[in-house]
């Protein structure tokens, strides 16, 4: 039987939840959208909440909201999902590529501070497989050049930063509901601030800009005309998504705590093996370890290529480590810094599987693999 990488954690309770919002007749956003938006936003400790249909929608929205636009770079990390960077692209602004810290694999301000530039109007900051980064130091550098600090916390829901939710220090904040992280709804996303402005324009451009919300409408009884104050979008959510969301928000806690104690079975098997470092919790918070990634040893006579192959020949599926944006074709033109941190993990890192259908018994065959190869490749 193979081992996945990744396996959603759904069951019975969230189809129940769905087949309810599906019989309510009600299945664009909707009532269960702003229970969803109030209960999620309340489980980080924010003010609002706004769904949208992903992450990448998101980011994307909550640069718009930022006022960020032609003319003007926002900083990210090139070693993450695409998405981070397209999002700076879509409101016509320039993404302007830093290194990582190579141990929590997040941007920090000795990594930003080479690429700030008079253009520099936003920096996006990654929680890196659900690491999260130190969004106050990052704000102390960012906050008095008038830099806007943007949290991705795709990968976050679940982690923790200084001993709160991780999400709720940045300005803006968003979250993905993907299958690939621990919360999903299928699709989906979640913008969070504590700025009252910002909520209410977000709320209004992820539904066409219109001056009344559909659900609104409908709930006023009377005649109601909308009017659409400027350009906006269809980033919504639906209630089929949301009912899932709020189920699986419930059961949040329980699938971090699960997922830790797996990544402690991994670390403890992975300590026997000599110079490879894997993920682990940062000074200042703790990672719901959404992925579980090993880095291979400068010089390691194995490649990371050949050690997935093992893996995969046993059945195992593994992933290779993080991706890097400016070494993909959308991004060749783009000009950078050189990246040797980012360019060091991508090539030499690998995510093994984790999810709730992990046993122990599959981590110690995970990582009796990975040692086998290894020894393999050690001459002599
Ligand atoms: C998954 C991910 C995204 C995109 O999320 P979607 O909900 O799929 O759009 C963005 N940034 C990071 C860091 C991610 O891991």
């Amino acid at each position: 039987m193979t081992i996945h990488v990744m396996k959603p954690d759904l069951g019975s309770e969230e189809a129940e939840a769905a087949a309810a919002a599906v019989a309510s007749g009600w299945v664009a956003q909707g009532p269960r959208v702003a229970a969803f938006e109030e209960a999620f936003a309340a489980s980080i400790g924010v003010e609002h909440g706004v769904a949208v249909s992903s992450c990448t929608t998101a980011l994307h929205l909550a640069l718009v909201v930022a006022d960020v636009g032609p003319g003007d770079e926002v900083i990210v990390p090139s070693l993450s999902f695409i998405a981070t960077a397209n999002a700076a692209r879509y409101v016509g602004a320039t993404p302007v590529f830093a290194d990582v810290d190579p141990t929590t694999l997040n941007l920090t301000p000795e990594t930003i501070e080479p690429v700030l530039s008079e253009r520099t109007k936003a920096v996006i900051a990654v929680d890196q497989a659900g690491i999260p980064a130190d969004i106050d130091a990052i704000r102390a550098l960012c906050d008095p050049r008038g830099v806007t600090v943007v949290e991705d916390a795709a990968c976050a829901a679940g982690a923790t930063y200084n001993g709160a939710p991780a999400g709720r220090a940045a300005l803006l904040s968003a979250y993905s509901f993907h299958p690939r992280k621990l919360l999903t709804t299928g699709e989906g996303g979640m913008i969070v601030t504590n700025d009252d402005a910002l909520a209410v324009r977000a709320r209004r451009l992820r539904e066409h800009g219109m001056s009344v919300s559909a659900a609104d409408r409908h709930a006023s009884g009377g005649v109601v005309l909308e009017q659409y104050l400027e350009t906006g979008f269809n980033f919504r959510m639906t209630d089929i998504q949301a009912a899932v969301g709020l189920v699986q928000l419930k059961r949040l806690p329980a699938m971090v705590a699960a997922r830790r104690e797996q990544a402690a079975r991994y670390q403890a098997l992975l300590a026997d093996l000599p110079g490879i470092i894997t993920n682990a919790d940062p000074a200042h918070g703790t990672s719901n370890y959404q992925s579980f990634w090993v880095l291979l040893p400068e010089g390691c006579p194995v490649s990371r290529n050949d050690l997935m192959q093992a893996l995969v020949a046993e059945d195992i599926s593994p992933r290779r480590g993080i991706m890097a944006s400016h070494l993909e074709p959308a991004y060749a033109d783009e000009p950078h810094i050189p990246l040797p941190v980012t360019e060091r993990i991508t090539n030499d890192s690998l995510i093994l599987p984790l999810h709730h259908e992990v046993t122990p018994d599959d981590q110690e065959r995970i990582v009796s693999v990975l040692s086998s190869a290894l020894d393999a490749g050690v001459p002599g």
